[in-house]
C-alpha cells in the first residue's frame, strides 16, 4: 500500500481567521488566551481536513513565520528581543520590533526579512555571530504533537533541518555559521529523542537547501548533521522541494536517514534516477501534486508515469503534495463567484489533498475503484486543453510574428537622448515620482463604492478627475519637472491591469500568506492574454490636458505581472511573459500615439523571478529582458521610456539591466548612501539613472541639504548629465502631509545642485 502525506498546510485559514485574530491580539483587542484558543481551533480544522492523508503534518502551523520558529525552539531569538515577556510576545518583538498592546509596550529592531527560496513567502532571517549558542525550548512544539495525537491524527511532525536553517540565516561578525553546526546538532538530537519519547515513528525534516548549489564545506556539513541525527529512535524523512536535485542527487539518496521526498513537478525527470539510487531499505515520497499553482492535476497522466514506479517501490513508496501547500489559498469552494468554466480547472490546497488521495487510491486498489472520479478529472483537464478561451489562434500567431527588430530600438541611446531632449526640455537633474501619490481613504471608498455598483461610471470618473486634478496642482506647486497622474484608480498595480486583460481571472478568497498577517492574492492567468481595449490612455490624457509640465504615462511591465501571478502550466513562462508583453507593447503605442512623450514601465519585480540555481539565471534573465524590450522598444526615438525597480541589488544583473535599454531607470538607493551605484559605474553603465533619494518606508520627511550630498555622491559615479533626482518608490502608502515637505525638499535639492554646476 502506498501511503499519503502532506508537508505543511495553509495557516493563516480559510477566511484569513488567523490573520485577524493576530491583528486584534496585537491592537490589544484581545488576549494571549484568545489567540491561542483561536490557533488551536484553525489547527484543528486544518488536521480534519487532512484526515484523509496517513500522515498530518505537526508543527507547520506558525503565528507568524516558521523559521523564526525554528529559532524559538532552538533557543536564539535574536538577542535584543528576549525579555521577561511571554515566549509568544518575544517572538513577535522579534518579527515586528513591537510588542503588542496587550503587554507594555517596547520596541527593538525587527529581524529582517527576505524571500523564502523562489516564493513570494518571506521569512525571518536568524540571526547568528561566534558566540551563538543553542538550548531546546521543545514545549510548545511537543504540545502541538501533543494536542494532534489527542484528536487522532496519526502525527508527523515537520522541522527545518539544521543545515537549511544556517543556511538561511545570517553571521553578524563574518564568523562561519557552519562553526556552529556541531553547537546546533545536540539540541536537534534532544528534539528527536523527545519526540520518540511522544510515540512518533516518522519526522519530516525539511533541507530544501538540496536543490540549490551546494559547496564541499555545505554538503559535508548535510552528511554531519544527518549521520549524527540518524542515532535517534525516530524515522527521518529527508525533504527537498522547489526544484531538481542536480548534482546533489547522490547526496540526497544516500544520506542516512529513513526516507527522501523529492518534487516531481518540477523533476519528473529525476524521479526513475532516485529510484535508481535509493538504498533498498528507504521510503521515497514523491511529490506529484503541485504546490505551487492552483491546476488541477491530471490524475491519469500521473497514474500514468506513476504505476510503474510503484511496481517497483510498493510499500515503500509515499506520496504527497510537491511542497508545503502555504503557498496555495485553502479552499476552492468558498469561490461562489468565480467564473464556473476556469473553476472547474482549478484545486487549490483542500481538493489538492482530495486528488493526492484518489491517486493513492487507484494505486492500491486499481484505478476501476475510482473510475467515475478519474472520468471526472479527465473531463476537465480535456476541457481546459481545448478551451477557445485559453487556446486562441489570434494570440499565437501574433506569438509567432514577434521579431527581434520589435525588440529594438530605433537609434542607440545616445542619439536618441538628444532627440528627446529637443522634444521635452529638462533641466539637468530633473525632478519625478515613481507613480502614486497619497491613497487616501476618500480614494479607496469611491474605488469600492464603484465595484459594488453603487456609483456609476460617470460619478466614479468625476471623483477620480478630482483626485488627479489634486496630484497635477500640488505637482506643479512644489515644482517637478516630469509628473505623474497619482495611479489613484489603481488599488495594485498587476490587479490593475490583470482586470483589464482577457485571459486574467480574480479569486475572492485566494489569499497566501506572504508574511506575518499579511497576505496577497495573486491573480489567475489561465489563458491567453490580449488587451481588448486601452487601459490606461484617458486617464493619462486628462492629467495631461490640466499642465503644460510632461506627464509620464504609467504601466506595469510583464514580467512583474507574470512573477506576482498564478500562472499557466500548459506553456513554459516565457511564452506567457511574450503574450503579456505584447499586450503592453500595443497600450505603450497607443499612449504615444495619443501624445505622450514619456512612458514608465515598472519591473518591481524582475529579479524575483531569478531561479535558485545560479546556472539558470542567464536564460531567465535573457527572455526577461526580450519581454520588457519588447514591450518598450515599439517607440519612436522621441519617446523617452523609463523602468522602475524596487531594490538596488543589481551587482549581479547588471549587463541584463543594461540590456533592458531604458533611457531611464530610477531605483530605490537612499539607504545606501549611494554605493550601490558603485556597480553602474564599474560598468559604464549607459543610460539615464534616477537614483532614489528620499526613502518613502518612513514618514520621515528628509532635507534638501541631505539629498543633495546623496545626490553628490551619485554624481562622483554617473555623469550628471545622466542623473535624475526622484524618491526610492511610489508614495500610495503616504500622507500628503508628509509628501508635500518631502518634495519641496528634492526639488529644492535638485535647484541647489543645478546652481553649484
Ligand atoms: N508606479 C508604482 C507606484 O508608484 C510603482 C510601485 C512599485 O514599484 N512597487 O506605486
Ligand atoms: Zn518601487
Amino acid at each position: 500500500m502506498v501511503k499519503t502525506h502532506n508537508l505543511g498546510f495553509p495557516r493563516i485559514g480559510k477566511k484569513r481567521e488567523l490573520k485577524f485574530a493576530l491583528e486584534a491580539y496585537w491592537r490589544g483587542e484581545t488576549s494571549l488566551i484568545d489567540l491561542e484558543q483561536q490557533a488551536a481551533e484553525l489547527r484543528k480544522k486544518n488536521w480534519n481536513s487532512q484526515k484523509k492523508l496517513d500522515f498530518s503534518p505537526v508543527g507547520d502551523f506558525s503565528f507568524y513565520d516558521h523559521v523564526l520558529d525554528t529559532s524559538l525552539l532552538v533557543g536564539n531569538l535574536p538577542r535584543r528581543a528576549r525579555s521577561e515577556l511571554s515566549e509568544l510576545d518575544q517572538y513577535f518583538q522579534a518579527a515586528r520590533g513591537q510588542t503588542s498592546k496587550a503587554v507594555e509596550q517596547t520596541s527593538v529592531a525587527a529581524a529582517e526579512m527576505t524571500k523564502w527560496f523562489d516564493t513570494n513567502y518571506h521569512y525571518l532571517v536568524p540571526e547568528f555571530d561566534a558566540d551563538t549558542t543553542f538550548e531546546l525550548h521543545a514545549e510548545r512544539y511537543l504540545s502541538y504533537v501533543r494536542e494532534a495525537t489527542q484528536q487522532g491524527v496519526n502525527a508527523k511532525p515537520v522541522i527545518l533541518g539544521p543545515v537549511s536553517y544556517l543556511w538561511l540565516g545570517k553571521s553578524k561578525d563574518d564568523s562561519n555559521k557552519l562553526d556552529l553546526l556541531p553547537k546546533l546538532l545536540p539540541v536537534y538530537e534532544a528534539l528527536l529523542n523527545l519526540l520518540a519519547k511522544e510515540g512518533i515513528e516518522w519526522v519530516q525534516i525539511d533541507e530544501a537547501i538540496l536543490v540549490t548549489e551546494l559547496d564541499k564545506d555545505w554538503q559535508h556539513a548535510l552528511n554531519q548533521a544527518y549521520f549524527a541525527l540518524n542515532k535517534t529512535p525516530v524515522k527521518l524523512l529527508l525533504t527537498t522541494y522547489f526544484g531538481s536535485l542536480k548534482e546533489n542527487l547522490q547526496l540526497a539518496c544516500e544520506l542516512p536517514t529513513a526516507g527522501l521526498h523529492i518534487d516531481a513537478i518540477n523533476a519528473r525527470d529525476e524521479v526513475i534516477k532516485v529510484v535508481d539510487w535509493l538504498p533498498p531499505h528507504k521510503v521515497l515520497s514523491i511529490g506529484i501534486i503541485n504546490g505551487r499553482n492552483i491546476w488541477k492535476t491530471d490524475l491519469n497522466a500521473t497514474l500514468d508515469w506513476l504505476e510503474p514506479v510503484y511496481i517497483r517501490l510498493k510499500q515503500r513508496l509515499w506520496l504527497a503534495p510537491s511542497c508545503s501547500l502555504l503557498h496555495v489559498p485553502v479552499d476552492l469552494n468558498s469561490e461562489t463567484d468565480i467564473d464556473t468554466e476556469v473553476k472547474d480547472w482549478l484545486a487549490f490546497a483542500e481538493q489538492k489533498l482530495d486528488e493526492l488521495a484518489i491517486v493513492a487510491t487507484a494505486l492500491n486498489e486499481g484505478r476501476d475503484a475510482l473510475a467515475a472520479e478519474l472520468a471526472e478529472n479527465a473531463n476537465s483537464i480535456a476541457h481546459r486543453e481545448n478551451s477557445t478561451r485559453v487556446h486562441r489562434s489570434d494570440i499565437q500567431q501574433r506569438l509567432q510574428s514577434v521579431t527581434d527588430a520589435m525588440a529594438n530600438r530605433q537609434q542607440p541611446y545616445a542619439e536618441r537622448a538628444e532627440l528627446q531632449r529637443s522634444k521635452v526640455k529638462l533641466p539637468l537633474y530633473p525632478t519625478t515620482t515613481i507613480g502614486s501619490f497619497p491613497q487616501t481613504t476618500d480614494i479607496r471608498q469611491t474605488r469600492q463604492l464603484f465595484r459594488k455598483g453603487e456609483i456609476d461610471f460617470t460619478a466614479y470618473q468625476a471623483k477620480m478627475h478630482q483626485q488627479i486634478q489634486l496630484a497635477i496642482e500640488e505637482q506643479e506647486k512644489v515644482g517637478l519637472d516630469v509628473l505623474v497622474h497619482g495611479e489613484a484608480e489603481r488599488n495594485d498595480m498587476v490587479e490593475y491591469f490583470g482586470e483589464q486583460l482577457d485571459g486574467y481571472i480574480f479569486s475572492r478568497f485566494g489569499w497566501v500568506q506572504s508574511y506575518g498577517s499579511r497576505c496577497v492574492k495573486p491573480p489567475i492567468i489561465f489563458g491567453d492574454i490580449a488587451r481588448p481595449r486601452a487601459m490606461t490612455v484617458d486617464w493619462i490624457n486628462y492629467a495631461q490636458s490640466l499642465t503644460d509640465k510632461p506627464v509620464k504615462g504609467m504601466l506595469t511591465g510583464p514580467v512583474t505581472m507574470l512573477n506576482w501571478s498564478f500562472v499557466r502550466d500548459d506553456q513554459p513562462r516565457s511564452d506567457t511573459c511574450l503574450q503579456l508583453a505584447l499586450a503592453i507593447r500595443d497600450e505603450v503605442l497607443d499612449l504615444e500615439k495619443s501624445g505622450v512623450n514619456i512612458i514608465q514601465i515598472d519591473e518591481a519585480a524582475l529579479r524575483e523571478g531569478l531561479p535558485l540555481r545560479r546556472a539558470e539565471w542567464q536564460d531567465y534573465l535573457d527572455w526577461a529582458v526580450r519581454c520588457f524590450r519588447v514591450t518598450a522598444n515599439g517607440v519612436a526615438n522621441e519617446t523617452q521610456i523609463h523602468t522602475h525597480m524596487c531594490y538596488s541589488e543589481f551587482n549581479d544583473i547588471i549587463e541584463s539591466i543594461a540590456a533592458m535599454d531604458a533611457d531611464v531607470i530610477t531605483i530605490e538607493t537612499s539607504r545606501s548612501d549611494m554605493e550601490l551605484l558603485d556597480v553602474f559605474n564599474a560598468f559604464d553603465y549607459p543610460n539615464e539613472i534616477g537614483p532614489g533619494v528620499y526613502d518613502i518606508h518612513t514618514p520621515n520627511i528628509p532635507n534638501a541639504e541631505y539629498m543633495k550630498t546623496l545626490m553628490k555622491k551619485a554624481a562622483q559615479r554617473i555623469p550628471a548629465k545622466r542623473l535624475w533626482v526622484n524618491p526610492d518608490c511610489g508614495l500610495k502608502t503616504r500622507q500628503w502631509a508628509e509628501v508635500k515637505p518631502a518634495l519641496e525638499a528634492m526639488v529644492e535639492a535638485a535647484r541647489e545642485l543645478r546652481q553649484s554646476q
